[in-house]
């Protein structure tokens, strides 16, 4: 079903305004720096919305800087994240990410970028080792906090399910139908309930549709129970179908039987009495017609 600018615009009010109320309303913890805020947009990644400002705070308490964080084991960044029950495994990206900004700028700031335009942004960060693909996408979103709605993995994901973006849509068309949907305002707001969504209910892999307040907009869930509608009919013919196929076996069976009957040896021999009789009167009737 193709949906108006209109239904979707109204669509897409109703799925944040669904998942705020289920998993809070997201904001951008205080910037301090754009290091700071790519660390928490990784961090995100891996934990709920108040986990991850939870863990920026420690990380901000404990180290000095975003420098000392990078030279610090990895098991001392996943303790950080471990106290606040965050997967210490997160630590890997984050190291990483954080000594490629240092081996690309040789220190460890990005508020260079605050003067360039987004394409710059995304140029740079492709030769960023370790950057995630769409790091470049959120830090533009936050340099002029209403720029554009920045496209992620799981973004992409949930609104292609729910039949908004086509399911080849591409990043920048995935933007512009966001962009041209609902107003700046709420880009953030719809990308930290898509964000929270993805990670929690709709899966890549098998989504937790049961538990999805979205089910009646989606069009993913839709065709998947209409699928499991057709199974289940096609259940109920197989059983008329089982009958039918029975009660055939049954008669095949039974004209088997007869034809397996054994015949006895007077039958056998009347059988043959009656034959020769047919060829002697068929045998005469051509003899009485050649005189
Ligand atoms: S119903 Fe399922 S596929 Fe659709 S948005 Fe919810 S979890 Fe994702």
């Amino acid at each position: 079903m193709r949906l108006t600018v209109a239904e979707k615009t109204k669509r897409l009010r109703k799925i944040i305004s669904s998942l705020e109320k289920r998993y809070g309303r997201g904001n951008f913890p205080e910037r301090n720096s754009f290091v700071e805020q790519l660390v928490f947009y990784y961090i995100f990644y891996h934990a709920n919305l108040s986990g991850a400002r939870k863990a920026l705070k420690s990380f901000r308490d404990n180290y000095v800087d975003w420098n000392e964080v990078r030279v610090s084991s990895l098991g001392e960044i996943g303790a950080t994240l471990q106290n606040h029950s965050i997967t210490p495994e997160a630590a890997v990206p984050i190291k990483e990410v954080l000594n490629g900004i240092f081996s690309t700028q040789n220190r460890m700031s990005l508020d260079f970028l605050a003067d360039e335009e987004p394409e710059e942004v995304v140029r740079f960060f492709q030769g960023v080792p370790g950057a995630r693909w769409d790091c470049a996408r959120f830090l533009i979103s936050t340099l002029a906090s209403d720029k554009e709605f920045p496209v992620t993995e799981h973004a992409k994901r949930v609104l292609g399910r729910l039949g908004l973006a086509g399911p080849a849509a591409k990043n920048h068309e995935t933007r512009s139908l966001v962009t041209g949907l609902i107003q700046p305002k709420d880009y953030m707001r719809l990308f930290f309930a898509l964000i929270e969504h993805g990670k929690r209910t709709c899966l890549a892999v098998e989504p937790l549709c049961e538990k999805c307040d979205l089910q009646p907009l989606c069009a993913y869930r839709q065709e998947e129970l209409k699928r499991l509608a057709r199974g289940k009919g096609k259940k109920t013919a197989g059983k008329a179908g089982k009958k039918k196929a029975a009660a055939k076996k049954k008669k095949k069976t039974k004209a088997q039987k007869k034809r397996r009957k054994p015949v006895d040896r007077k039958t056998l021999l009347r059988k043959k009495r009656r034959e020769r009789a047919r060829q002697r009167r068929k045998s005469a009737k051509a003899s009485k017609a050649r005189h």
